[in-house]
Formats: structure tokens, sequence, C-alpha cells
């Protein structure tokens, strides 16, 4: 990035403040790489803000002056513009004035058209011609845009900046209708009880294993309607791969993986590595869709899952994780201002109030970098290096290193060899009692990447390592 660059990303979402009323805020998010995210202005009201022109129009004319302007700080000047914006599939419809995720031609990024079956709008092509910044801006797509968005005449570019984020395409969306085809799908992919019974157990078994990184530990599945995002996303990557194993059938575990292994690589933050996967995360994720139908029956592929084959779009276009563009942090700190209204009198006031106190009190809340977390406790003592060995921290010293036990790949096992070898990520297994490891001493900087050391019944364990940021 341009040091002279201001580069943000923009959310906007509604939330509901009581149970008992329609009250809402409609606040408008930025952040700037890992600063914020910050509050660039706010709604309250009964219902979704109307019309948007109005809505939008006092930060669309803020952001039209510093674009043209740029912004002045210590007699610099810094060129400001929006390059994402980031948010769930119904705002982005209401933002970009196009249908709705129900409708027929709702692809953001495609010409695919969907066919009604079942009550539901399902899409089953698997070729389709890509829509463009361009038409859409001229209101070319018809059977799309209902009308002309404000973000055309502020000159971003609405097909290419409006993220599909996996928050909730993947974690809310395709990971969870996956749980609920399994619990209390159709019988052709429905589990047995007591296949559903070993998942719990497993899962719950886990409790008290994730690494403190993670804001909650695993569940059984009779609670998946109260399973969050951040939980999703953990059975997604880390506990899925664990617990499906053996319970479910090889070709749909293998289905499974295959969403695993691409979402893995899309949320790479080492570029180079996410670089030279992403196509064939892009590959795994067309089989995935392709297979959907034929494992989950006909009214399974939705916009949701037909979305995941636009996903490496994003990591392409925005050269980053999935991670950096994603709702993660943006909700957190939705859940943060939501707090600060104690009563229904003048909810705005109430959290103007108290953000300007912080602000006076707290300098910068936000972290520059992620804190790592290395303790000699079993959850937290794992890492991967960067030669790919794995460290397990037995002693941290007063002088800032760590006595570890290192341990070579040459003596693990894949945890799975299809779509492809787990090794590929990482993922490993070691067996109990056979672990050769060597005594080593390393510093911080050495301990490259955070590992869930996950216990097996067998008596060995999964070593995952984390690719996501630290949870609140
Ligand atoms: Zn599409």
């Amino acid at each position: 990035m341009d040091s002279n660059d201001v580069h943000l990303s923009v959310n906007i979402d509604g939330i509901p403040l009581f149970k008992s009323s329609n009250v809402q805020f409609w606040p408008i998010l930025a952040k700037c790489g890992h600063f914020g995210p910050f509050i660039v202005a706010m709604f309250s009201g009964q219902k979704k803000p109307s019309p948007i022109e109005e809505y939008l129009e006092d930060f669309l004319t803020e952001y039209k002056h510093l674009k043209d302007n740029g912004i002045v700080y210590e007699g610099q000047t810094y060129s400001v513009s929006i390059d994402a914006l980031i948010c769930d599939a119904p705002v982005r419809a209401y933002l970009k004035c196009i249908k709705g995720h129900t409708s027929y031609e709702s692809c953001e990024r495609c010409l695919i058209r969907g066919a009604r079956f079942d009550g539901r709008i399902v899409f089953s092509e698997q070729e389709f011609t890509s829509r463009t910044d361009d038409s859409f801006s001229r209101v070319e797509y018809r059977n799309h845009q209902i009308d002309v968005s404000p973000f055309i005449a502020a000159g971003i570019p609405c097909v290419s900046s409006f993220v599909l984020d996996y928050m909730h395409m993947v974690c809310l969306g395709v990971v969870r209708r996956l749980l609920f085809y399994w619990t209390r799908g159709p019988k052709i992919c429905r589990l047995s009880v007591r296949q559903k019974d070993a998942i719990s157990q497993k899962l719950t078994a886990l409790r008290g294993k994730m690494p403190s990184e993670f804001a909650r530990q695993p569940r059984a599945l009779h609670e998946i309607d109260r399973w969050k995002a951040t939980e999703l996303r953990q059975f997604l990557l880390y506990t899925g791969p664990v617990v499906l194993k053996t319970v479910l059938s090889p070709e749909r575990y293998t289905h499974f993986l295959s969403l695993t292994v691409a979402m893995s690589i899309m949320l790479e933050s080492d570029d180079r590595i996410r670089k030279a996967y992403l196509q064939y995360a892009h590959e795994l994720i067309k089989h995935f869709v392709m297979c959907c139908a034929d494992l989950y029956g006909k009214t399974f592929p939705v916009y949701n899952v037909h979305g995941l084959v636009h996903l490496h779009e994003d990591a392409s276009h925005f050269n980053c994780s999935l991670n950096d563009i994603s709702c993660f942090p943006f909700e957190n700190y939705l859940q943060q201002i939501k707090k600060h209204v104690r009563s229904g009198r003048s909810p705005l006031e109430q959290v103007t109030r108290r953000l300007s106190e912080m602000e006076h009190s707290e300098v910068n809340v936000s972290k520059m970098h992620p804190e790592v977390f290395a303790s000699v406790k079993e959850r937290d003592c794992c890492f991967l290096l960067r030669d790919d060995r794995f460290a397990f921290v037995r002693q941290k010293n007063a002088d800032g290193t760590f006595a570890c036990e290192i341990l070579h790949q040459h003596y693990t096992s894949p945890l799975f060899h299809q779509p492809c070898s787990s090794g590929l990520l990482n993922i490993v297994c070691i067996g109990k009692g056979q672990v050769r490891m060597k005594n080593g001493l390393l510093c911080e900087r050495d301990l490259f990447r955070k590992v869930a050391c996950l216990p097996q019944g067998t008596g060995g364990s999964v070593l995952i390592p984390l690719r996501h940021g630290v949870e609140h």
C-alpha cells in the first residue's frame, strides 16, 4: 500500500436495539487496514432508512470531497478512497438497488438465472457470463437492478467493490446449511441419531481444548440454532474435519473437506501461499458446488451456495486474505455499540456520549497486531515454525525465550488424503508416545503461527494451524 493513500473499507448494517420495539440503528462504519472500525455516521429509526439517497447523502458528499481533495495531516496530503463495501446480502441489495437474494437474477457477479424448485430459487448451471462495473453503472441489468444506486454517482464500482462477505455467505450460510441438512434435512443426507450423538460427543470432548484465540469452545449439535458465526467458522476450519471423520460417508466427508481446504487457502494471510493455491481453491469450490445437489438434494444450491464460486474473485481483486475483507470486525464493533444503549430514551445521544467519553479516555483501543498467547498449557503451547516444524512450549524463561520440544513433520501423518493431503495445510496427526521431539530454545518471533492441538480418542492429537485472527 502506498503510504500516501488512505484505503477505506466501509460497512453498513441495521441493528435492532430492543426485543420489545422496532427501534434500530443503521450505522455507517469504516476501517483502514488494522485501524478501526469507527463510526462515520449513524441513523436511528423504526425501520430501514428511506429514501436511501437521503440516508447516504451526507456520507457520499463528504466522501466526494475527500476523494477530490485528499486529507491533510501534519502538512502532508493523503488521498482517500473507498476500496471495499462489506455487508450482508440484504444490505448489499438495499445499497446497490438490486433485487433480493431470493429472486431469479440475484447473483451480483454473474448472469446466472435461478429456477424455482420446492419454493426456493436454486442455481444449477455451471457456466455463466460475468457482470461488469461499467454495465452496472449504465444500469443495463434490467432484471437485476431495480433503481439507480447512489454509489454509482459517487464513482464506486458496484460489482467489484461490494465484497461477498464470507462470514455471512460461508459461515452463517453454507456451513449452517450443511449442519441443518445433516441434522434435520431430507432423508438422502440426514444423519441417524447415533451419528449425531457421535459428532456431539466428539465436539464436547474438545471443550476447553481450543486455543485462547477462540471466543467460544465447541458445543453439541442440538445447540446449532444458537451457534454464532465464529462457532460455524471454528467448525469449518478446525473441529469439523476432526469430528466428521469416520461419521459422515467418505463421499460427503471429502466433499465437506473440499470447502475446508478451499476456505483455508482463501483465508491464508501469507500472500505468496494464498496466491500460489488460489486457482486450486477455486477448482475445489467449483467441485463442491457441482456435487451439492447429488449429495444433499435439489433444494441445496441456493444463493449462498452458488456465490461460493465467486469468492476467489475477491481474494484476487483485493489481493488479501478473505479475513481482511469480512464482516467479523464490524459485527464485533456493532455489538459494542449496542451495549452502550441502556434505555429506550434517545438511544443516539446515549451512544454519542459514551463514544466521546471513550475517545477522551483511550488513545487507541484497536491493536496493530493480534496478540499471540503462548503458554505451557496444552491448548496454548503449540506453534508452527517457519520451516513447517511444530514447537510445543514447555517453559517460558525470564529472558523472554521459550524452552520447546520441536517436532519434524516427518514424524507426523496426514489427517486426510482427499481432496489433497492435509499436509498441504500443515494439518497433521501425531500418535501417542511414539513422537520424536528435539529440545530447542526459541524466541517469540520464531513462533510463526498458533496451532490448535486437538486430542483424538485414540490417544494421539490433530494439529491444525490457525488461519484467522484473534476472536473477541
Ligand atoms: Zn454468479
